[in-house]
This record gives structure tokens, C-alpha cells and sequence, in this order.
């Protein structure tokens, strides 16, 4: 099937034919081509045109729209995890799971559209303001680039589009290279609604494309979601812009002595650890278990992974390079005296779900993002311990503890250096609404429906006088 890209909501296409191949098996996805330079600068243009008209529209014409695009993609879900799971390699389970969370991500985002204002300040506090008020609104920053990853085909797009239709910032859409399939479904839906035609684009095309759109002043702002050295040097290229980086991490597990279900806990890991291939930013990737449950923990860790279903549950890399890395930092590791509790021969595309126990803290298991199904366990002697290794990273997404006390989880929320912390559970859960991104190097910025909101606006301040 081939797939038209959208040119300030219009399809086209070109002579520049991208064929899209699932990692499994390198059967065709589907067929769409690369963005002209002329189509490019079409949307930008209709972008920068459409500004003003995109965000004075009407909060009930963007949560229409914003409810529309969710209800339609309910009634397609069989379709679009399928084309999820064709084109990314993802097992159809996460692929459906991915649907779900998109249509709960639009009808949040419509939700938000009709309750985002701003707030009324009274200035009368002093006799030189008696008679004065503000009105303090959230102004749309104007046009978004938005960039995303492959891992998350459908959602992490919504998170780029939703908000912004949200706010009133028309957006340019560039999706994965090795996953833009699901990004032009999402086109289409686009497409069926009465918003104005510069307020959205998606458009593939190669990196040195999107490089030169990051610096086009048209597009003020840039939403990027994907590598830390990427999506760094987009922050240095245009320190102007107003940038946000969803980025990388090595996210950790602690589990406490006082967790009454280490079973719970040790299947959370194992596939949290390891599902879609182990390729989400909150991947379990280190887990830290205190020595009283330590033992006991990885036995049941390694039961767990022992009983996923590679095809069904954890599925390939996005491709056999990225296997190969991978492999070659378990091998590291193991080299370096980690012990391999789990694991097994790489085959194309696909890593074992491997366990590692005792690798070095600087080992690229533990230190790097390692971006597959991979669970690397050390003991610690306290949680101040588990706390100390999950604060040396130079990452900080998100943190997941299995504690049944308060004074710890409040502890971490004070003093892990991460976006969010999860009490009892994985670093890996997610909602749509809530605030999420990272600290250090995993990221800046805000990305959750109204968090992303917030963050595409500024406040615009107006007087009046005499009231
Ligand atoms: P990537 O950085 O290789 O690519 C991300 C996007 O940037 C793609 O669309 C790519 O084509 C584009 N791109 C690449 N070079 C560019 C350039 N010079 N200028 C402009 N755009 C450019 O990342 P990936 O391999 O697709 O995704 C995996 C990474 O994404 C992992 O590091 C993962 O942790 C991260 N990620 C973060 C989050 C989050 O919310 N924090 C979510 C998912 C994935």
C-alpha cells in the first residue's frame, strides 16, 4: 500500500519512493516517498501564514477536532497496530496497547482544549493600582517542528500534534524514517476535520532536511523526541527557539527489603525490561535490590524472563545494527566480570532477553542507554546506596521503587534526580496526562497534555484600567 504525505493538510507524493520493511522479516510495510523541497517549504509557508488564524480558533473547534481524530482512531485500532506492528516490528500486544494510549492522548488533549484560559491577577494591592486588573493569558508560541522516534510509532506523534492543536500552534510533523507509516494514517484522520489547512503537515523526509528546518525562524519552536547527541545538538544549533528534548535514560528499579511480593515485582522487571525489544526511554535497565531480597529477586527475575514469549512479548530491534550494538555491550560486560543470568545467541534483529547480574556501574550496560532487552541487577546495601547509583547517572527520566513505605517514596520524590518517580512499580509507567520528560541529560521540557500545553505557550499580560 502506498501512503501520500500531507502537505498543509493536502496529500501529495514524489519520485523519492521510500519503502518501509518490518525488522522481522524485511517484508514491505508499506510504500511512502520523501518530501520535496518544494512541498516542504509549502507547509512551512501555509505554517507561518496560518499562525494567527491557528490560534485564534475556537476551543470547541480544536477539542472537536482533537475528539474526532480520537474517536476515529478507536475505530480504526485493528488497522493501525497492525501497521504499528508491520512497519516497527513490535508485538501486536504493545502495538494495540500503543492505540489505546494515542485515542486516551487525543481525548485528553480535547479535554485540556476546553479548559486551558489563563488567570485573572488583581493589581489593586497598592494605592498606585487601585482601579487595575490582569488578565493573564497563554498566548500559542507559534509554529512547532516536531521530530519523533520509531519506537513509538502512533503515540509519541500524538504527543507532538494533540498539544499543539491544543494550543493554537500549527505543526510540522517529521516522523522516524524507519516508522513514518503510522504518522500519515494519523494524516488522514487529520485530514477528515475542519481545522485550518496550515495548521498541521506531516512530512518524511532524510535527516539533512530536518536539520536545515530546525534553524527556519518560521518554526519557532522545536518538539523533539529522540537521541540525547541529537536532539543536544539541536539545543545548541538554535539557542533561541524555544526547544524541547525527550530524550534518553538508563532507567533504574530499586526494590526495598520491607516489598511484600517480590514475585510482582521480579515479573514487572522482566517485562518492563524487555518489552518491544526493551526499545522505550523507560526500559527498565538497571535494577537495584537491596542484599536481604537480592537473591531471591533475580532467581524469580530470571523465571520471568525465561518464560517471555520472544515473538509475542519482546520482539526485534528496529534493525540488525542495532542488535549487534547491543550484543556487543552484554559481551563487554561479561568480559568485564558481569555474570549472564539469562541470554542467548543473537539472531538478526533479535536480542535475547538477557539478564546480567554484578556488571560494572560503568559499564555501557549500566552507564549508556542501552535501548534493548537487556536487565542488568546489582545488590545494594541501603536505599541511600540505590539512591547514590540512580543520582550518578548522567541521565534522568523516570525512577520506579518497590516500597510499601511513605518516607521513602517522599524521600525520592525530594532527592532522585529524575522527571517522576513510581512507587510500586516500574520506572516504565506511563500516563498520557501526567507531566513526563527528563532531567541532566535525558531531556528539558514537559511533555503530558497540559504539560506540553504550558510549554507551547507564553503568557501574554493585559491591563486594564478602570475596573
Ligand atoms: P534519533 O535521535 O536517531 O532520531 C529521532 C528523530 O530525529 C528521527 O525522526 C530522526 O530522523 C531525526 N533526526 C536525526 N538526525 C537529525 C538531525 N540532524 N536533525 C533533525 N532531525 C534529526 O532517535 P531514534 O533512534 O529514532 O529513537 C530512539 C531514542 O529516542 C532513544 O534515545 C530513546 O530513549 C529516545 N526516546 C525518548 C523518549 C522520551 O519521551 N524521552 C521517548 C521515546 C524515545
Amino acid at each position: 500500500m502506498t501512503f501520500p504525505y500531507w502537505v498543509a493538510g493536502r496529500p501529495a507524493s514524489s519520485t523519492d519512493v521510500v519503502d518501509v520493511r518490518s525488522p522481522r522479516d524485511g517484508a514491505l510495510a508499506g510504500t511512502t516517498s520523501n518530501a520535496t523541497a518544494e512541498d516542504i517549504e509549502a507547509a512551512v509557508a501555509a505554517a507561518h501564514e496560518a499562525r494567527q488564524e491557528v490560534a485564534q480558533l475556537p476551543a470547541y473547534a480544536r477539542a472537536d477536532a482533537l475528539d474526532h481524530v480520537s474517536r476515529r482512531l478507536g475505530e480504526r485500532a485493528d488497522e493501525i497496530a497492525n501497521l504499528i506492528h508491520a512497519e516497527s516490528g513490535k508485538p501486536l500486544k504493545w502495538a494495540r496497547a500503543e492505540v489505546g494510549r494515542g485515542v486516551s492522548t487525543f481525548r485528553w488533549a480535547a479535554e485540556e482544549a476546553r479548559r486551558f484560559s489563563g488567570e485573572l491577577q488583581r493589581l489593586d494591592t497598592d494605592a498606585a493600582s487601585a482601579g487595575r486588573l490582569a488578565l493573564v493569558r497563554r498566548a500559542p508560541r507559534g509554529p512547532v517542528l516536531g521530530i519523533t522516534p520509531f519506537n513509538f510509532p502512533l503515540n509519541l506523534v500524538a504527543h507532538k500534534v494533540a498539544p499543539a492543536i491544543a494550543a493554537g500552534c500549527p505543526i510540522v510533523l517529521k516522523p522516524a524514517p524507519a516508522t513514518p507509516l503510522t504518522a500519515l494514517v494519523l494524516g488522514e484522520l487529520l485530514a477528515e476535520t475542519d481545522l485550518p489547512a496550515g495548521s498541521w503537515s506531516v512530512l518524511p523526509m532524510p535527516n539533512e532536511a530536518a536539520s536545515e528546518l530546525v534553524a527556519d525562524p518560521r518554526l519557532p519552536v522545536v518538539s523533539f523526541t529522540g537521541s540525547g547527541p541529537v536532539g543536544w545538538s539541536i539545543q545548541d544549533r538554535v539557542p533561541r527557539k524555544h526547544v524541547t528534548l525527550e530524550l534518553g535514560g538508563n532507567a533504574a528499579a530499586i526494590v526495598c527489603p520491607d516489598w511484600t511480593d517480590l514475585d510482582f515485582a521480579a515479573q514487572r522487571i522482566a517485562t518492563f525490561g524487555t518489552y518491544q525489544g526493551g526499545q522505550s526511554c523507560i526500559s527498565v535497565q538497571r535494577v537495584y535490590a537491596h542484599r536481604d531480597v537480592y537473591a531471591e529477586l533475580a532467581d524469580r527475575v530470571v523465571a520471568h524472563v525465561r518464560k517471555l514469549d520472544v515473538d509475542t512479548e519482546v520482539g526485534p530491534l528496529i534493525n540488525e545494527a542495532a542488535a549487534v550494538r547491543v550484543q556487543s555491550w552484554v559481551d563487554d560486560a561479561v568480559a568485564a566480570g558481569a555474570e549472564l543470568l539469562a541470554g542467548g545467541p543473537r539472531q538478526g534483529a533479535l536480542v535475547a532477553p538477557t539478564v546480567l547480574a554484578g556488571a560494572p556501574e560503568d559499564s555501557a550496560v549500566n552507564a549508556e542507554e542501552i535501548f534493548g532487552p537487556v536487565l542488568s541487577l546489582a545488590p545494594v546495601d541501603s536505599v541511600e546506596d540505590a539512591f547514590a547509583r540512580v543520582n550518578a547517572s548522567r541521565f534522568g527520566l523516570q525512577a520506579g521503587i518497590f516500597t510499601h513505605d511513605l518516607r521513602i517514596a517522599f524521600e525520592a520524590s525530594a532527592r532522585l534526580e529524575v522527571g517522576g518517580v513510581v512507587i510500586g512499580d516500574v520506572p516504565s509507567y506511563r500516563a498520557d496526562q501526567m507531566p513526563y520528560g527528563g532531567v541532566k541529560e535525558s531531556g528539558t521540557g514537559r511533555e503530558g497534555l497540559r504539560a506540553a500545553m504550558d510549554d507551547l505557550t507564553e503568557q501574554r499580560v493585559l491591563v486594564l484600567t478602570g475596573v
